[in-house]
């Protein structure tokens, strides 16, 4: 992220409560130009979610270009990974499961509880002194399928978080499944999930998508409630930070 280089256009419009604007964004080597609308009165963070996820496609399409892409439904070898949320993106989750069928929800949460059940046999739960990479292959080596995986693909596909929109490969998909991902070549999407780990005020900006369940149980400052534009330019202002420390194998 070392060459991000966000800015927006300074004419923002406004109409029944909604504010659009065009963010003209250089990420690294790519040079991006999106139309954004949000809510223009007080919301919680994840009100502009859906902004951000479509934001993170396009920059994701523009990474894409050229370059033949492995991934593939049904391909589901890096959903075993490590994936790191933020809060805001784990309220959306959880708001998501809430909103399923009675029958499907159900499978889900028991899909979550033995994740978090290995994981936390594993020693996994806590990060402890681990460094990040240790922390990324442990979790690897435990093989647990994401709970959102269903017959290989993402049940959540529209709702997925952003770091799972940020990771495909040009490499064989077998690959995939190495236990360190030995040979296994990422585009280099620039990292705009990062940024959205900072949209909120809190120490731990990230925990592990299969503890989402677990996660909700613990105690949270209560949500903050910000004009959709200011969780915008809080969002830009993260991009041009340093990045957090996060693992670095995600899905
Ligand atoms: S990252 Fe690998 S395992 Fe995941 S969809 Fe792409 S090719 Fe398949
Ligand atoms: S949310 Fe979907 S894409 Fe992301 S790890 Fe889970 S199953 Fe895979």
């Amino acid at each position: 992220m070392a060459e991000t280089g966000p800015s927006t256009n300074q004419s923002m419009s406004q109409s029944k409560g909604q504010s659009t604007a065009t963010l003209r964004l250089k990420v690294g080597d790519l040079s991006i130009a999106h139309p954004i609308t949000v809510p223009s009165g007080p919301v919680a963070a994840t009100a502009v979610l859906p902004a951000l996820q479509g934001l993170v496609n396009a920059v994701v399409e523009a990474a894409e270009t050229g370059r033949t892409i492995s991934c593939r439904k049904g391909c589901g070898a890096c959903c075993r990974q490590l994936v790191p949320v933020s809060r805001t993106e784990g309220e959306a989750l959880l708001a998501l499961v809430e909103a399923m069928p009675r029958e499907r929800r159900k499978a889900v949460r028991a899909r979550f509880a033995a994740a978090a059940a290995t994981i936390t046999a594993a020693g996994l739960a806590e990060r402890g002194t681990r460094s990040d990479r240790e922390m990324s292959v442990a979790y690897f080596a435990l093989g647990v399928p994401c709970p959102f995986l269903e017959e290989e693909s993402c049940s959540i596909h529209p709702d997925r978080p952003l770091v799972c929109r940020e990771y495909l490969v040009t490499s064989p998909a077998e690959l995939c499944a190495g236990p360190r991902q030995e040979g296994v070549t990422p585009v280099p999407v620039p990292k705009l999930s990062l940024a959205a780990r900072r949209l909120q005020d809190e120490s731990e900006t990230w925990f592990p998508l299969a503890l989402l369940m677990a996660w909700s149980r613990t105690a949270r400052m209560p949500a903050k409630r910000r004009p959709g534009t200011e969780w915008v330019q809080r969002f830009l202002r993260g991009l041009t930070r340093s990045a957090p420390p996060a693992p670095d194998s995600v899905s």
